[in-house]
């Protein structure tokens, strides 16, 4: 009783400090112990779902020989959309407790016990992967106390140069591997504003971004190309801005949507109008957008209903205003959490053709290549909701619905 009177008087600030202090410290801990749990369940969840393929798939899939494949992938979009994470984030948590698992063994039951920070540990796991298994030892031999003991960006530089030490490849091929993963991508900011690491108006990174892929699409055609889609933005974006202009990066004529209310267009309201790829934009720069930039296409919204008034018909015929409206509508793949553009998405049919499903924006949506096949091979369903768009899992779990943005 009297100690707890001790830390609430005003003498003992020292005492106080102590014991928040002590409570960050312990709260934290926690936190890593629990951080494990959560990779440790991940990574136990798809091993099962590769063993047990029947609980993801239906009958007819079931007996292809891509089944666990397809297993795992269920499983995955199901964590992903459980743990409200990009797919991308419960594939990489899976893969570092396999790699932890397999190379570094000890590194593992020290992240589990709280003793090495989940950073670290993620540290640990990356550069791993990149080791032949000859390196496996060596390399955790050598980082083993410096993970529980450096705070990550310490770490991360002395592990890197334990790596160095431990690696037996030759510089030049281990430049040639990472090479192959080169890339381009927008990340948004708020106000308006997108980095293609450049920061930039989100105007003008969607429009760049839009003529890249538009060349890259056009140069993935030739028969002769065998370079991936990532790494042809990445070439086509590296000439363009190099100045090596020509075959590699071709002109390709792009439009961005840009969606806005008949009002502010008008210049009697400022509420804000929405740049497809990106989201809501101010209302100076919409208007400035639709009514000048040739190659952004105008779609007028109802100031009331927010129903589309107008798809700029000058250009577009009816199955293309269908599909532009239907672009903007969903903006993204509509599988819950997947940022897949659009515009790189099929639009599939929720309700088969054949199961007498129609034409229609009702039963119409975007889907990209990979959700798309995993609606077709698992038990994951697509249901149009006055809400939005909802996907639900062959386990029960809900993606929340994408509304429109009008
Ligand atoms: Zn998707």
């Amino acid at each position: 009783m009297e100690s707890l009177d001790s830390l609430l008087d005003p003498r003992y600030p020292d005492v106080r400090i102590e014991c928040s202090m002590a409570r960050a410290e312990y709260a934290l801990h926690a936190a890593t112990v629990a951080l494990a749990e959560q990779l440790a369940a991940i990574h136990e969840t798809l091993v099962e779902a590769r063993a047990f393929p029947e609980v993801f798939l239906g009958p007819c899939i079931l007996s292809t020989p891509d089944a666990v494949a397809f297993a795992e992938r269920a499983a995955v979009a199901d964590l992903a959309v459980r743990l409200g994470l990009a797919e991308q984030t419960v594939r990489a948590q899976a893969e570092q407790v396999r790699v932890l698992l397999l190379c570094a063994p000890r590194v593992w039951r020290a992240f589990r016990d709280g003793d090495v920070p989940g950073p670290n540990a993620k540290v640990v796991a990356d550069l791993m992967a990149t080791l032949p298994e000859s390196a496996w030892l060596p390399f955790e031999d050598a980082i083993l106390e410096a993970a529980a003991e450096l705070a990550p960006a310490r770490f991360r530089d002395r592990a890197r140069s334990a790596r160095e030490r431990v690696q037996p490849r030759e510089a030049t091929e281990l430049h040639r591997l990472k090479a192959q993963e080169r890339r381009v991508w927008v990340d948004h900011d708020v106000d308006g504003m997108s980095w293609l690491t450049a920061y930039l108006p989100s105007a003008v990174a969607q429009r760049a971004m839009a003529r890249i892929d538009g060349a890259a699409t056009s140069l993935i055609c030739a028969s002769d190309e065998t370079r991936t889609l990532a790494q042809l933005r990445a070439d086509v974006a590296g000439d363009l801005l190099a100045g090596v202009l020509g075959s590699a990066a071709p002109h390709v004529g792009v439009t961005v949507g840009v969606m806005v209310p008949v009002m502010t267009l008008l210049g009697r309201s400022e509420q804000p109008a929405t740049l497809e790829g990106y989201g809501p934009i101010d209302a100076a720069t919409a208007r400035e957008l639709a009514g000048h930039a040739p190659s952004f296409i105008r779609i007028l919204t109802d100031p009331i209903t927010g129903t589309i008034l107008d798809v700029d018909r000058s250009t577009y015929r009816v199955p293309a205003d269908l599909k532009r409206w239907l672009e903007m509508r969903d903006r993204t793949c509509t599988f819950g959490g997947c940022g897949r553009r659009a515009r790189d998405c099929d639009i599939d049919h929720s309700v088969a053709w054949a199961d007498g499903g129609t034409t229609s924006a009702s039963n119409l949506s975007h889907v990209c290549r990979s959700h798309h096949r995993l609606k077709h091979n698992s038990l994951w369903k697509v249901e149009h909701r006055p809400e939005g768009i909802t996907w639900t899992s062959p386990t029960g779990a809900k993606t929340a619905p994408n509304p429109a943005p009008f």
